[in-house]
């Protein structure tokens, strides 16, 4: 049995690009941890804590996952304008990647991980804080000498065809969609495709732990309130599935990225 380590930039990310994935390592048997760099507030925390720590958490309980830390970061914000820190913590783009990269280091160690998830190199769509989940991952990785690295992203195709989806629906949806056709990954570099279709119910379940995020105002809350209110069996045809990258795997004519850590362990099955 393996323990699986899931680095994630704010609460609710862990279930749309993973949480199948952890709910069936869980359920299989295996050691689940889910790291996140920030607490999901652009402000100081109330005294109570940050109450999408909080969603996070019970995201997690119904996940099953074992474990859930946060890094001690607060969001960076995906606006043009980088907002000076809060008084009680520094933004995650801020962060010295070496520190924060020690920080997740010193929990994979204690953790003893098999295998750390991160995101590709485009932080999926781009947003400051996702791009850094994958620089201080991959080196938190080569600090704790994990031996497999998977990226957690999806196929770019499958990303045209969400969009294509939403609008028909007449879902509101503030992204850019032209941005978005060159975000994620070419399917090419995809090397895990996980099938998480019995798991959908679950993956449903945690999404709608995410209350403030669904009732917010934020760009994802329509899309969020349209999963969350799915008959199970439409949300796992839409969800169903999940890809992650091992950069450590060459790809047909592309040269496999170093790796400092031992031969790759237990792979999370296709
Ligand atoms: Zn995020």
């Amino acid at each position: 049995m393996a323990t699986i380590v899931a680095f994630h930039a704010h609460p609710d990310d862990e279930v749309l690009l993973t949480g199948g994935t952890l709910a069936r390592a869980a359920a299989e048997g295996h050691r689940v941890v889910i790291v996140v760099a920030c607490d999901g507030m652009m402000r100081p925390l109330p005294e109570e804590g940050s109450p999408r720590l909080a969603e996070l958490r019970a995201s997690a309980a119904v996940l099953g996952v074992h474990r859930v830390e946060h890094l001690g970061y607060a969001d960076s914000g995906h606006g043009a304008i980088l907002h000076p820190d809060p008084p009680d913590r520094a933004r995650f783009v801020r962060a010295d990647t070496e520190e924060a990269a020690g920080r997740l280091a010193a929990l994979l160690r204690e953790e003893n991980a098999d295998v750390l998830i991160g995101y590709d190199p485009n932080g999926g769509y781009g947003h400051p804080d996702h791009v850094k989940v994958h620089e201080v991952g991959k080196r938190a990785a080569v600090l704790a000498g994990v031996g497999t690295m998977l990226e957690a992203t999806m196929p770019r195709d499958v990303v045209v065809r969400l969009t294509g989806l939403i609008r028909a629906l007449r879902i509101p949806f503030r992204y850019d969609i032209d941005a978005l056709r060159a975000a994620y990954s070419p399917a090419s570099a995809i090397t895990h495709r996980v099938n998480v279709r019995r798991y959908a119910r679950v993956k449903q379940a945690a999404l709608a732990r995410h209350h403030s995020q669904m009732n917010g105002r934020g760009r994802l809350a329509p899309v969020m309130r349209a999963l969350v209110r799915m008959p199970p069996w439409a949300f796992g045809l839409v969800l169903g599935r999940e890809w992650f990258v091992n950069p450590a795997v060459a790809r047909p004519g592309e040269p496999a990225e170093p790796h400092a850590g031992p031969p790759p362990g237990p792979r999370v099955r296709p």
